[in-house]
């Protein structure tokens, strides 16, 4: 099968990614072998391939938002449509999957990152952890639900977010615009705050209440806020955007540093800064119920997956409005 294997984590303008012909992967218990259809492009996928998330294996095939049709495996019948996020598996006894929070697990699977991925012709990945599809989505709209719609979604939740309140998203990328109908949906009034005028105007395309530049603050105190760039100097300014008693929730796997801040007038008042680590199979069927209901559609970008690097390169110069998304070549 055709894919595109990291073998050593550099900078993405070095390329680091290398398409390659491989054998397909060998059945496994408990495992169902999917035909790729789609994948998602996600910034931890760039975080992976340019080292700052540490290599677990000396090859790996990144790409954690999969549509795929299962061909072989026992547990779901062959031709069916499945998603696979970046939850790929849990040991489902530790103290964190006994109590629900599986997101915490203590022996996780990390779907293309500690088990090979998506950007590819054919991935091999745990019955129990793919999830249907609704049909009203296909495979390009459905791909970036898997894990920026997810954890977006998530991210609300996190942050405590409820019907009516004022929500300020810091960063317009792929998981930002999925989670903005979904504040809509909620009856809430959004304020976005993004570096890039592309991003600006899609925020204001798709209905947001005001929007600003990463310079801009907010006009009203906001009750939740979710930050979405790698970047410690953003949550500080959504730290700033908060009234008292009101939430941060950090959507992001990595975090360059978090500047030293004035805790008397940005933390005090019960003011909380949370992150929002991985997801729960739970939120994906919620996420994915609630996006049919909605009829949330992704903007969505298309990359051949011979040019999974430029698809990553995008991601990090911001040069995607909505999401990327990977199609391997048809077999
Ligand atoms: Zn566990
Ligand atoms: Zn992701």
């Amino acid at each position: 099968m055709r894919c595109a294997v990291l073998a050593a984590p550099a900078p993405i303008t070095q390329r680091p990614l290398t398409i390659e012909e491989i054998p397909l992967p060998e059945a496994s218990p408990g495992h169902v072998l999917l035909r790729v259809k789609a994948c998602g492009v996600c910034r931890t996928d760039l975080h992976i391939v340019e080292g700052e998330l540490p290599p677990l294996h000396p090859r790996i095939i990144p790409g954690h938002q999969i549509v795929g049709e299962v061909v072989a495996g026992a547990g779901i019948p062959i031709g069916t449509r499945v998603g696979v996020s970046w939850l790929g598996g849990t040991d489902g006894i530790c103290a964190y999957c006994r109590r629900g929070a599986e997101n915490l697990c203590d022996a996780p699977v990390y779907t293309g990152y500690s088990v090979n991925g998506g950007y590819a012709q054919f991935a091999l990945v745990r019955a129990d952890f793919t999830v249907p599809l609704p049909d009203t989505l296909d495979d390009l709209a459905a791909a970036p639900l898997l894990c920026a719609g997810i954890i977006g979604f998530r991210s609300l939740r996190m942050a405590g977010v409820q019907q009516g309140e004022r929500v300020g998203l810091f960063g317009f990328g792929a998981s930002a615009h999925l989670a903005l109908p979904v504040l809509q949906a909620w009856n809430c009034e959004v304020y976005v705050s993004t570096r890039g005028e592309s991003h600006r105007k899609l925020a204001q395309d798709l209905g947001a209440h005001w929007v600003g530049s990463e310079r801009d603050r907010p006009p009203v105190p906001l009750d939740r806020a979710i930050t979405f760039a790698p970047s410690g100097d953003v949550v500080i300014s959504a730290l700033a955007s908060l009234r008292k008693g009101g939430v941060v929730a950090v959507n992001a796997i990595h975090l360059d540093r978090i500047p030293e801040f004035d805790y008397d007038s940005l933390l005090w008042g019960e003011r909380q800064i949370r992150s929002v680590a991985n997801m729960t199979r739970a939120d994906a069927r919620d996420f994915l119920a609630l996006a049919a209901e909605i009829n949330l559609r992704p903007r969505v970008t298309v990359f051949p997956l011979d040019q999974a690097n430029d698809a990553l390169l995008a991601v990090k110069n911001d040069a995607i409005d909505g999401a990327a998304v990977i199609l391997p070549p048809g077999i």
